[in-house]
C-alpha cells in the first residue's frame, strides 16, 4: 500500500481516525525529531478535556489526546519529542520522552473510559504501533515508567511515583485495546536501579493472582482507600502531593490542615482521612525541595545525599554538590537550601556557548533550572533572550 509511507497525517484521510487540528501545540516547532521510538506510553489526565486539552497543547505534553467522546486531537508531532513521562526510566533507559510516543485519554487512573474512547485508543494505538513496529508488551502507562528521586519516605529512588494510567495495565482493559501482552515485571526494580514505592501500585501493574487478573478499573477504585490505617501511610494515599496545600487532611477529631501546614507525616493518627486533588497528584511538575520546608536535607536526598548528582542550592546563591559535603555539613545546611536530586551541572552560559549547547532540548523544560541571580528560575519560565552569561543550569540527569 503506498500511502504507508506518508505516515500517520495520511491516515485521516483513510477514514482510519480522523484527527483534530485545534489543540496543535506551538511547541512544535521547539521540539527535536526522536532518534528512536520503542514504547508507547499510556496517560489518564485526572482532568475533564475542558481544561487538559489547554494545557497540554500550551506546554506540548503529549502526542494525541483523546476527549470523553472518543475524539482525537494531535498535540505534537508523533515525530518529534513531547514532554510527558518527566522523570522516567525503562529497562535501564532515563528519559522515556527521548524514546516514545506519549497518548493521553481524558479521564482517571482507577475508572473505566466510555466506549468511545476505548474504540478511538485501540484505532490509534494500533496505528502507531504499525508505524514504529512496537509490540504489545512495550504498550504501558506513565505509572510503569515514572520514578521518584528520595525523599522523606523512601530513602533510594523509587518506582511508583505516578498512578497515571495504571489502569491501562489490567488485562480486562487491554483486552479492549487489542493488546495480548504485557510486561511481567518491573526491569528496574529487578535490576535493583529501583525499589518499590507503591506496593498496590505494583500489584495493579504486574500482580499474577486470581484477584488481579479478574481486577476491573470499578474493583481498584473501591480499593483505593484515603484513610490512613496500618499499612497505609499518608505516602501511599497522597504520594508526591502528601505536603501539598491542596491536600486535605481531616483528622479523627474533626480538625481539618492541608498537607502544607503539616510537620511529621509518619505521625499522623490511624483514621485520619487525606483528600487528595487527582488533577494535582498526577499533572505536577517535579521541582526542588526546600530545607526546613520539605524535611531534613539528609532525608530529603535520603541515600544519594553525597552524590555529584545532588545539588544543594544554600540561600545566598551558592551551590554545591552532595559529593563536596560531608554528612556532617549536609546535616547543617541552612533553612532554605533548595535540594535537587539527579542533576547534572551544565554551564556556564556564555555569549558563544548558549543553554542549548549545554543541555539540549531539556533547557526549556519546567524540571531544568537556571541559576539566576540566586534564583532558580525553571526552564518553561526563562527568558532566553535575557540569561546573563555566567548562568549555571542544572537538568535532570
Ligand atoms: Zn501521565
Amino acid at each position: 500500500m503506498w500511502l504507508a509511507c506518508f505516515g500517520l497525517a495520511s491516515m485521516s484521510a483513510w477514514g482510519v481516525i480522523q484527527f483534530d487540528n485545534r489543540y496543535y501545540s506551538p511547541r512544535n516547532r521547539e521540539r527535536p525529531i526522536r532518534k528512536s521510538t520503542s514504547l508507547i506510553i499510556l496517560h489518564t489526565t485526572e482532568a475533564p478535556s475542558r481544561s487538559a486539552l489547554r494545557k497540554l497543547s500550551d506546554l506540548g505534553e503529549c502526542h494525541y489526546c483523546i476527549d470523553e467522546g472518543g475524539r482525537v486531537y494531535r498535540i505534537i508531532d508523533h515525530r518529534r519529542e513531547a514532554y510527558h513521562a518527566g522523570r522516567s526510566m525503562w529497562n535501564g533507559r532515563p528519559n522515556v520522552d527521548g524514546f516514545s510516543v506519549g497518548i493521553e485519554v481524558c479521564g482517571y487512573h482507577n475508572k473505566p473510559l466510555n466506549a468511545a474512547q476505548y474504540r478511538a485508543l485501540a484505532d490509534l494505538i494500533g496505528e502507531v504501533k504499525h508505524i514504529y513496529k512496537i509490540p504489545d508488551h512495550n504498550v504501558i502507562t506513565h505509572a510503569h515508567v515514572a520514578y521518584g528521586a528520595p525523599n522523606k519516605w523512601h530513602k533510594r529512588s523509587h518506582r511508583g511515583r505516578k498512578r497515571c494510567g495504571m489502569m491501562f495495565a489490567l488485562p480486562s482493559v487491554r483486552n479492549r485495546l487489542n493488546l495480548k501482552s504485557r510486561p511481567a515485571s518491573d526491569p528496574d526494580v529487578k535490576a535493583r536501579r529501583l525499589v518499590v514505592g507503591d506496593t498496590y501500585l505494583s500489584q495493579v501493574l504486574y500482580g499474577k493472582g486470581p484477584a488481579a487478573l479478574a481486577a476491573r478499573p470499578v474493583a481498584i477504585a473501591k480499593e483505593e482507600g484515603n484513610v490512613i490505617v496500618k499499612g497505609r501511610s499518608a505516602w501511599d494515599i497522597a504520594r508526591d502531593a502528601y505536603n501539598d496545600k491542596t491536600t486535605l487532611y481531616t483528622f479523627p477529631n474533626g480538625t481539618k490542615k492541608f498537607g502544607n501546614q503539616i510537620a511529621d507525616f509518619k505521625q499522623l493518627p490511624v483514621g485520619t482521612r487525606i483528600t487528595v486533588r487527582a488533577d494535582v497528584q498526577e499533572n505536577r511538575t517535579e521541582t526542588y525541595q526546600v530545607v526546613g520546608v520539605n524535611g531534613k536535607a539528609q532525608d530529603i536526598a535520603g541515600d544519594e545525599a553525597r552524590r555529584p548528582t545532588t545539588i544543594y542550592v544554600r540561600p545566598d546563591g551558592k551551590y554545591v554538590r552532595g559529593s563536596q559535603l560531608s554528612l556532617e555539613e549536609i546535616k547543617k545546611l541552612p533553612y532554605g537550601t533548595k535540594v535537587l536530586v539527579g542533576y547534572s551541572v551544565g554551564g556556564p552560559v556564555t555569549a558563544k556557548r548558549l543553554a542549548t549547547a549545554i543541555c539540549g532540548n531539556r533547557w526549556r523544560s519546567p524540571d531544568t533550572f537556571f541559576l539566576i541571580e540566586g534564583v532558580l528560575v525553571p526552564g518553561n519560565k526563562v527568558d532566553d533572550a535575557k540569561i546573563p552569561s555566567g548562568t549555571m543550569i542544572f537538568f535532570k540527569s
